[in-house]
This record gives C-alpha cells, sequence and structure tokens, in this order.
C-alpha cells in the first residue's frame, strides 16, 4: 500500500477530551507530523487537520461516536498500528452523548451478583418481540450473545457501570448502567475517549466524510473528505462507516416515510444521514429504510427527551383528563401511538419524591425548567391544568396496585412499580413522542461487512451502529442501541485490522501530534450543567435553539423551532453552531454571508439560552 509524506502537517488540537469541546485552533498551536517520529506522541489526540494534504491510513473510521469509537479502539487490541477517525461535528459524541438510559446485556456477572436470571435466548426473543420479529435474527443473536462480553469490555476500559435495572420491552432486568445514576452515552464515550487517546488514535475534527471510493476490483481504496482547509484524500485500507442515523434530515425522513412529516426529533445536528447515502453510492443494499422510531416521551417545546429510566423506575404518564391510558412499560412504538391517541396528542409523565431520588437525570430536567412541582397531587394537578379529583384517583389506583403487586389497568410488569406515591412532592413533565432513532440503514452481515442488493460484500468496506439496518428491525427497545454500538462497534475493528492484515498488512502512522495540550490553551466554558432554550430573530420569524451544558462546556445547539428558508439556515447553523462550540462563546462569531438574518437569529437564541445557564450559575 503507498504511503505519503506528511512533511508539514499542522494540527490543532481542540479539544482534551472526547466528549467535551475545549480549545481554539490556532496557529501557535501548530505541531508537525512525520513519518518516523511516531514515538514523540502525546496524549491529546483529538486532533484538527488544518492542512488539506491527502493522508494514508489502513482503518479509517467514519464517525466518532459510540460505533466509531469502539470500532477504532477494537481494531487497534487487535493490533491495527495505523487508525484514524474522522468526525464531521467540532465534538465527538455524535447521538450517543445523548444515551441516557443504559446498554442490554444478558447472562452478565452483574446480573449473577444480583439474582437476575436472564439468558441470551430471551434477550433475543425481547428483541424480536420488540422488533416486531422484523429483526435480522442472526444479527440480534449475535448481539446477544456478545452483550456479556462488551459489558466486561467496557469495565475493563475503566467505565463505571455496575447498577442493572427494567426498561421498557425487556421481560426481566437487563439494563446496565452507571452506579452513580448517570447517563451511559457520556460514560461510554468518555471511557473509549481515554482509551483511544492513550493509544494515540487521531480524531480528525470538523472533516466530512464525502464519497467512499473503490478501486478497479470494487474494493475500497480512499475517501473523499472536506476537512475545514478545503478538499483532500485519506487513503485507506479499510472504511469502518459509523456515521450514525438520519433522525436529524427531515428531507430524509420524509423520503423514507412521509408519515414523520413535522416530527420534531431527539437527535444532534449531524444525524444526517451521510453513511447511507455513501454507502448506496457504492452499491450497498438498504435494509428496513422506512422504520423508524419516535421516543414517547419527549419535551414538545425544547426536544429534551425524558429517558425510559424515569418510567422504569415507577413514574406513570396520564393524559390531560389526569388518567392513565397504556402501560408505561410498552415499547415506545406502542407507548408513542397510544400518547397520540390520547385528546391533544400529549401526556404527562408524573413521579413522585422516590423516583427523583432514583433517576439522577432528572435534575437536569428540573434545572432546565421542564418539570411542574408541587407538594400535593391535587396542587401539582392545579399545575397542569388536569382535573385534580380524577388524577387523585388515578394515583390512589395506583398505589393500590403497587401494593398488590398486581396493575389492574394495564399489566404492568411490578418490577417497574417502584414507587406508591406516597411520597411528595409530586412531579410532572409534558411529553410528546419525537423522532428518535432510525432502525433502517446499510445491510450488513454478521461480520459487518457491507452488502451489495446481491448480498456480496464490499471489499474493505464495514459498517456498525445506526448507520446499520437490521439489528432492531420494526422497533427498538430501549438499551438496545448502546449494545449495537458498542458490539457491532467492536466487530466491524476487528473485521477490519483482519481484512488489513489480508491485504498489505498494518503499516505505521504518519498522524503525530505532539504536546498538543501544552500548546494550546484550553478554551472551557463556564457555565452551569443544564438544557436551555433561548429564541431570537431570524429572517422568517422566530428561531428557536436547545443549548446543553455539560461539564461546563456547550457541547451541542440544536434548531429546535424556524422558519427559515431551506437551504440558507442550514450554512447558517452549520457554520455558527460550529464555532459557537469550538469557542465556547457568542462573542466574535461571525455571520454566514448570504444567511446573515438566520445567524443573527440563531446567535441571538444562543445568548438568551446561554443567559439562563450563567444565571444558573450566579444563583448557584
Ligand atoms: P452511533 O450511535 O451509530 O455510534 P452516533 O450518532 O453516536 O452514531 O455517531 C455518529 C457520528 O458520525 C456522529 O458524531 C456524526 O457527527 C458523525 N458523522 C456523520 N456523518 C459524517 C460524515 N459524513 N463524516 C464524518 N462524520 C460523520
Amino acid at each position: 500500500m503507498k504511503k505519503q509524506k506528511l512533511s508539514a502537517l499542522l494540527l490543532a488540537a481542540v479539544m482534551a477530551t472526547g466528549i467535551i469541546a475545549g480549545c481554539s485552533s490556532t496557529s501557535s498551536s501548530t505541531s508537525v507530523a512525520t513519518e518516523t517520529s511516531s514515538t514523540a506522541q502525546s496524549s491529546t489526540s483529538v486532533v484538527a487537520n488544518t492542512s488539506a494534504e491527502d493522508l494514508t491510513v489502513d482503518v479509517l473510521v467514519i464517525g466518532a461516536g459510540g460505533a466509531g469509537m469502539s470500532a477504532a479502539m477494537q481494531a487497534v487490541q487487535d493490533g491495527a498500528t495505523n487508525v484514524l477517525i474522522i468526525e464531521k461535528m467540532p465534538i465527538t459524541g455524535g447521538n450517543t452523548v445523548r444515551a441516557t438510559g443504559g446498554i442490554n446485556a444478558a447472562e452478565t456477572k452483574l446480573q449473577e451478583e444480583m439474582g437476575i436470571e436472564d439468558s441470551v435466548e430471551l434477550f433475543v426473543s425481547d428483541t424480536m418481540t420488540g422488533g416486531k420479529e422484523m429483526n435480522d435474527e442472526e444479527l440480534v443473536t449475535v448481539m446477544a450473545e456478545n452483550s456479556s462480553d462488551a459489558i466486561d469490555w467496557l469495565i475493563d476500559l475503566g467505565a463505571d457501570i455496575g447498577d442493572v435495572g427494567m426498561s421498557g420491552g425487556a421481560s426481566v432486568k437487563r439494563i446496565h448502567r452507571p452506579e452513580d445514576g448517570s447517563a451511559i452515552g457520556p460514560v461510554v464515550l468518555s471511557t473509549l475517549s481515554e482509551n483511544l487517546e492513550a493509544n494515540n488514535v487521531p480524531i480528525l475534527l470538523e472533516t466530512t466524510a464525502k464519497h467512499i471510493v473503490l478501486d478497479d476490483n470494487g474494493a475500497v481504496s480512499a475517501v473523499e473528505v472536506e476537512g475545514p482547509d478545503g478538499d483532500y484524500t485519506i487513503y485507506c485500507t479499510a472504511v469502518v462507516l459509523a456515521t450514525g442515523g438520519f433522525g436529524a434530515s427531515q428531507e430524509m425522513v420524509v423520503k423514507y416515510n412521509e408519515n414523520y412529516a413535522g416530527f420534531s426529533t431527539t437527535n444532534h445536528s449531524g444525524a444526517t444521514g451521510d453513511g447511507i447515502v455513501m454507502a448506496e453510492e457504492v452499491g450497498a443494499a438498504l435494509v428496513d429504510i422506512e422504520q423508524i422510531q419516535t421516543h414517547p416521551t419527549v419535551n414538545p417545546d425544547t426536544s429534551t427527551m425524558y429517558t425510559e429510566g424515569v418510567r422504569g423506575d415507577g413514574a406513570i404518564l396520564v393524559n390531560v383528563n389526569g388518567e392513565r391510558f397504556v402501560n408505561e412499560m410498552e415499547t415506545r412504538d406502542v407507548v408513542s401511538a397510544a400518547i397520540l391517541a390520547q385528546p391533544e396528542e400529549y401526556c404527562w409523565l408524573v413521579f413522585d419524591e422516590t423516583v427523583r431520588g432514583n433517576v439522577a437525570a432528572i435534575e437536569t430536567y428540573i434545572s432546565a425548567g421542564l418539570v411542574e412541582e408541587a407538594d400535593t397531587v391535587a396542587g401539582l394537578a392545579e399545575k397542569i391544568g388536569v382535573d385534580a379529583a380524577t388524577l387523585e384517583a388515578t394515583i390512589s389506583s395506583y398505589s393500590g396496585y403497587v401494593s398488590a403487586g398486581e396493575d389492574a389497568d394495564f399489566g404492568r410488569n411490578t418490577d417497574s412499580m417502584v414507587t406508591d406515591f406516597t411520597t411528595p412532592n409530586y412531579y410532572a413533565a409534558k411529553c410528546v413522542p419525537a423522532i428518535h432513532h432510525t432502525m433502517g440503514g446499510v445491510k450488513i452481515n454478521t461480520e459487518t461487512q457491507v452488502l451489495n442488493d446481491a448480498g456480496e460484500a464490499i471489499p474493505g468496506l464495514f459498517a456498525a451502529g445506526e448507520v446499520t439496518g437490521g439489528v432492531h428491525g420494526g422497533n427498538r427497545i430501549g438499551g438496545n442501541a448502546v449494545t449495537d454500538i458498542v458490539v457491532f462497534g467492536r466487530i466491524a475493528g476487528t473485521s477490519a485490522e483482519e481484512y488489513v492484515l489480508a491485504n498489505g498488512g498494518n503499516t505505521e502512522s504518519t498522524i503525530v501530534v505532539e504536546t498538543q495540550q501544552d500548546a494550546v490553551p484550553e478554551v472551557q466554558g463556564d457555565y452551569t450543567d443544564g438544557v436551555y432554550t433561548g429564541t431570537g430573530k431570524g429572517n422568517n420569524g422566530d428561531i428557536t435553539v436547545e443549548v446543553v451544558v455539560e461539564g461546563g462546556n456547550i457541547v451541542s445547539i440544536t434548531l429546535v423551532e424556524h422558519a427559515e428558508t431551506v437551504g440558507i439556515y442550514e450554512a447558517a447553523e452549520k457554520a455558527v453552531v460550529n464555532e459557537i462550540i469550538r469557542t465556547q462563546t457568542v462573542d466574535g462569531i461571525d455571520v454566514v454571508a448570504g444567511a446573515t438574518n438566520s445567524s443573527n437569529g440563531i446567535m441571538q437564541a444562543v445568548t438568551a439560552a446561554l443567559a439562563d445557564a450563567q444565571a444558573a450559575d450566579a444563583a448557584a
């Protein structure tokens, strides 16, 4: 395999860990990569290629979410020496950073310690039932068989996963999660990030894969990319496509299933289905592409998703009349459909202090002002405009079911009936279903090889995670996304490295990052963690954004609502949002030519949201 010289590749660190935006990229942060100095690597592996020179690697992973990072890490553990991850956003993490609930796994040591009886067969059967039997059973079986090992792998790499709970669609306690109640996505990502960093695996941010290039034999030979400073080519032996789903692309959502036109989304703005388009260009087959999942409990104004754990740990759903209407632990499609069948097509997620104490994520919802609170059920009813007597009656009969150990109305699994609602305060959060997961995608086999319409593998092309289809069939059950990305990400890493060994072997990495952390002053945000919304004036009306602050840093900015002209606001969104995340401030950001009003509107909206983040800081 040919290998080009990188005599003066300019690299600038932009962040120190995988999920938190950090440093500015300036010329003072230069470092030089050479072919020979690979031993001089320092710890920061998240870099930006500020030159537009071509690169050559053995394994190119496209997408720095959970699947891509798992693939890269496993490839390195299998002996790969020249692995590169590219990521189009200014931060890593993708949708994975938003995964809150946990990771499903069967026959694990933790389950055994806790006396939970589970089996691979039961996990397969729950997943197939949840997926309406449309899933590829072979893929599901591989996922279930490797799930316990995935937990051990994550724990060995340093992840805190010490608890097991109930989740919708599972017959037994199977969802593995951090013991301190933290969200699973950030835990998995920071664990993988640290290990990738320790192994000097570079991640090029703001680098978008555009096209996969095949050679004359139809095997992968390169990927054309667009970096911050222009287009270039990354030559490679194997590609792992880990670009996630298309839940943030209204255009693709409507193209594949027009029933979801106009739905809001829980997805990060990079979930635009690029990998599906690129794979199709080189002949990949798609599977179940019209299967799109809504998450039932999403705030209608901010698109904040209330994790399934809130229901798993005891919350109930009531409609605008104050009545329960569904088994809250049913699969997402069933609960979503039930909500849409209620008057006014929304509902309330209702819980008490016991549930609040059990689910750490609830604090974020409360601090973002998304939850109504009262010290009595009647007081809560008044706050949410529901008939107090009906809500009291609903809660009293549910409380009776908890004592009796049987939900006489909807047959809810008693393991999830954790509270009898006798512990004030009482809380309610408004919910609607929103697009959450795209089950369909690129067709793969159990080795994650991407298949064409004839069922043949495209040599050198592997895919894992939400970009693929088949694992979840017609409906993904809660906790299976993280299992999917870790299990199949790891398989993709192994398959890609095996392919490299069979096609020329490993080469030395040419990408070297020197003393990045010393050279580059970190730009850290100084905000209070939470989810904030703000509104600004765009070209055609109001623009509302949701700003997520984690670890003091702005980690995502999502446009919740706007009336801007398609094709114009996207340019503003991409540039302005990326720049704000990169610099952690709205100050000094340039408007995008041709989209001045949209740019200003986004900046105004973010400023308004950040005012709350700072006000919260001042109050704290
Ligand atoms: P998964 O759960 O399958 O890992 P995620 O959404 O967590 O999916 O991660 C996918 C990542 O891929 C995201 O960070 C996204 O920004 C990135 N990505 C999507 N398209 C491209 C592209 N064309 N080039 C580089 N990165 C991409």
